[in-house]
């Protein structure tokens, strides 16, 4: 079992317990569950508590703006968490198999070795593979909106630490980083956003409209 050191934050897991996140991070947040043990006893206590972790959102460490429009996507969100079946199929778990449609990802270059592959997009947002070299950087951006990212394969780290499989990380508006993939194998995350990234460099912000990142 992964030593997973960097955790979704109890509004946010509450939040999916209750079936009210919107897809995009629901899909990462029952990868999650269905790769590690400790993500998914969290799960079952949210569900004991019924939510009402949700009444009292302002335990956590996500910015307040952040916050409320958290609150405005949760009202018009689904009603049913997704499954998050226990066992994960080789790299990508359960959930992420199943919006994949049993298929392997089909990836797309963003330059540099670094890949993605889109799993799924809506007016909610979008869910994406990332694939990127060891060694590799992803160009320094910004965020508009929420930015969840967990790890399938190998590890990253940026100016939030170091995070390995199992580990989400968890950015906002406040926080502009740039991860750097660490040597030996591929990193390979799924990330899930609602807006589109801010990147600073030219180059990377004249491809974003051709990417769609
Ligand atoms: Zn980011």
């Amino acid at each position: 079992m992964f030593d997973v050191k960097h955790h979704i934050a109890d509004d946010l897991m509450a939040a999916y317990a209750a079936g009210s996140l919107p897809h995009p991070y629901a899909l990462v947040v029952a990868s999650q569950i269905s790769m590690n043990d400790e993500a998914r006893a969290r799960y079952e206590a949210q569900l004991a508590v019924g939510g009402s972790v949700l009444d009292e959102l302002g335990s956590s460490e996500i910015s307040g703006d952040f916050k409320s429009r958290l609150m405005d996507m949760l009202d018009d969100a689904p009603a049913e968490p997704i499954r998050a079946p226990r066992r994960p199929q080789g790299v990508f778990p359960g959930p992420l198999m199943e919006a994949m449609n049993g298929r392997q990802p089909k990836w797309k270059s963003l330059g540099f070795g670094v890949k993605q592959s889109i799993i799924y997009a809506g007016e909610d947002g979008s869910t994406r593979l990332l694939y990127i070299p060891a060694g590799q950087a992803v160009p320094e951006h910004g965020h508009n909106g929420l930015e969840m990212t967990l790890v399938l394969q190998g590890a990253f780290s940026d100016e939030g630490g170091r995070y390995g499989v199992g580990d989400v990380e968890v950015t906002d508006e406040d926080v502009d980083h740039v991860p750097v993939a660490e040597e030996g194998l591929p990193c390979i995350c799924v990330a899930a956003t609602n807006a589109p990234l801010r990147f600073k460099g030219f180059l990377p912000r004249m491809l974003q409209p051709v990417f769609g990142i």
